[in-house]
Parts: C-alpha cells; sequence; structure tokens
C-alpha cells in the first residue's frame, strides 16, 4: 500500500506521516530530507545556488542513504550523518533553490519510486508524491494550513531544537519557500482525487485519525 501526503512546510504533514506509518506499521519517506540533503552538500562545497551545472554535478555524486523510522529521519551524505545539519535556516532557504532544478528533481524522483518498489509499502510525504512520484498510490493527501499557524507551528520546533530565530524570521522564510515551492519545477499541486484537509484548526491527534478512517475506506475498495 503507498500513501500519498504533500503540503507546503509548517502543515504538520511530517508529523501526521509518521504517524500514520507507525499506526499502519509501514514505512515512511521523508522526501524533503533528500532535497534538504543536496542543498546541505551544496553549500559545504561553496557551489553557487544559481551554478546549475554545479547542482547537477553534486545530485550525481552524492550518495543518500534514508533511516525513515516511526519516530525519526536519519539522513546519510556520503556515509556522514547530516540529519540535524539539514534542519538549518540556511539549508531550509537553499533547499527551495535547489529543489527548482529539474536534473535534481529527476534524479531524486528516481531514487524515490525505487524505494517505493523495493519496501512496497510505504507513507511518502513532500510535495508532489501524489501528483509525479506515485500517481498510483492507494490514497493521496494534501495537508494545508494558514501560514500564520505553520509559521507558529515551525517556530515552536525551531525553539525547541535551539535554534535561535524570532517568530517574524520563520514567518518571512515560509513566504520565501511558498514562492519558491509553487513555481513549475516543484509544483505544490492537488494531486487529482487527493483528500485536502485544513489542519489549522485541527490537533495532529484528530488529522491522523481522519487519514486511518479514509486509508481504512480505500482499503476495502
Ligand atoms: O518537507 P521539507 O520542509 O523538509 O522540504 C524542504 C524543501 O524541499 C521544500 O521547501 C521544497 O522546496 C523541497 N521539496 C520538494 N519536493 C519534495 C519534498 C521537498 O521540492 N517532494
Amino acid at each position: 500500500m503507498i500513501i500519498t501526503l504533500d503540503g507546503p512546510a509548517g502543515s504538520g504533514k511530517s508529523t501526521v506521516a509518521r504517524k500514520v506509518a507507525a499506526r499502519l506499521q509501514i514505512a515512511y519517506l521523508d522526501t524533503g530530507a533528500m532535497y534538504r540533503a543536496v542543498a546541505w552538500k551544496c553549500l559545504q562545497e561553496s557551489v553557487d545556488l544559481a551554478d546549475h551545472d554545479g547542482i547537477i554535478e553534486i545530485v550525481r555524486e552524492s550518495r543518500i542513504s534514508l533511516d525513515c523510522g516511526p519516530t525519526h529521519t536519519r539522513v546519510m551524505m556520503d556515509g556522514q550523518d547530516i540529519s540535524e545539519a539539514i534542519r538549518s535556516m540556511e539549508t531550509n532557504q537553499a533547499t527551495s533553490f535547489i529543489a527548482r532544478e529539474p536534473a535534481v528533481r529527476r534524479v531524486l524522483v528516481e531514487q524515490q519510486r525505487r524505494l517505493g518498489a523495493e519496501l512496497g509499502s510505504l507513507v511518502s510525504e513532500g510535495r508532489d508524491q501524489g501528483s509525479v512520484v506515485f500517481p498510483h498510490a492507494d490514497a493521496k493527501f494534501v495537508l494545508d494550513a494558514d501560514i500564520e499557524k505553520r509559521a507558529e507551528r515551525r517556530f515552536h520546533e525551531m525553539c525547541a531544537d535551539g535554534i535561535d530565530l524570532t517568530f517574524e524570521q520563520v514567518l518571512e522564510n515560509l513566504r520565501l519557500r511558498d514562492g519558491n515551492d509553487q513555481c513549475q519545477w516543484a509544483p505544490l499541486l492537488e494531486p487529482g482525487q487527493a483528500i485536502i484537509i485544513d489542519t489549522s484548526k485541527l490537533r495532529i491527534d484528530e488529522v491522523v485519525e481522519i487519514l486511518l478512517e479514509h486509508v481504512k475506506t480505500a482499503c476495502n475498495h
């Protein structure tokens, strides 16, 4: 069974995807972590974010591996654990730039499909999982929320991780990412047949229950 969960930053999709995967005892795939890993390496190697060829070389030569457990995602780049490093604000910003690069998307989409084929069953979250990567998924969801609510969630997460930022900085970063993510290379589409859920006024556990209910119905058809 393949379940896709797409939506903007701060919509709650990572937490919900993890919880749904844990309840169904299937794998969880955090595709944002793959884009972040490429961006992190571009920053490490001082590749200009406007240098198409430089970025393409980075993605082609990179060995990204993911360990997506129910409570964590460990991300390895060329054997180095970069799980924490990819969550920095600098990497956040760089990621939405490199994610616009079609060649980067082609390589990562192919890796995601391969992982899906190997795992058989998974909850995959990102921006294009239901529309591009797994168009034949058994259940597709799009989560959304007001930008202020999303910024508030991200702000709390970052405070908990000890990242020193103001609410306004987080809000501004989300606005920038929303703008970049809606460009033609990374369409934040509502995939056909996706169930769209506005999480602004819902608790995470409520969203999880709604999703599981829909998955149960999809399984019975
Ligand atoms: O989901 P997360 O916030 O970790 O994603 C980081 C960035 O990676 C997004 O803002 C987006 O630019 C990019 N991304 C993407 N396609 C995906 C997953 C993430 O373009 N499937």
